[in-house]
């Protein structure tokens, strides 16, 4: 169980240190901002849609590295899913932080993001790990404003 929890600390640490899709995006046709005030943690998620398909996505901001693992993880996973398909992610990921998943049973779909499981053990982190996925969401929508976790 350690050797588990030992490898999805390294991939949350190294997507810290070398975070993927990480920049502003020209021409995006979709932005939205997030914002987690119980932790400071904000971001930016630029989308480009092709043919109904998250084509490019991109983000910057700044905030722990949870945050900052999770949405470089986010940008990972999502790419090249529809919207729908990434609002089911969304939804794994969501019952995965909250614990009503066992990231075990849904590994397959969850895939590497199945290493932000271990934060549903630290409730005041959840809204830092699911913060990139309400803006996405938000993004998505074409929702204006900023998308706060509050
Ligand atoms: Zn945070």
């Amino acid at each position: 169980m350690s050797d588990i929890s030992d490898l999805y600390r390294e991939v949350i640490l190294d997507h810290n240190k070398s975070p993927r899709n990480f920049r502003k995006m020209e021409g995006a046709d979709r932005t939205a901002e997030g914002y987690n005030p119980l932790c400071g943690d904000q971001i930016t998620v630029y989308v480009k849609m092709q043919d109904g398909v998250i084509n490019e996505i991109t983000f910057q901001g700044s905030g722990c590295a949870i945050s900052k693992a999770s949405a470089s993880m986010m940008t990972a996973s999502v790419k090249g899913k529809t919207a729908g398909e990434a609002e089911r992610v969304f939804q794994d990921v969501h019952k995965m932080l909250t614990g009503e998943l066992n990231p075990d049973a849904g590994t397959e779909r969850l895939g590497k993001l199945a290493a932000l499981s271990g934060v549903c053990n630290f409730p005041a982190r959840v809204k830092c790990a699911s913060l990139s996925w309400h803006t996405l969401r938000a993004a998505l929508k074409e929702e204006r404003g900023v998308t706060s976790t509050e």
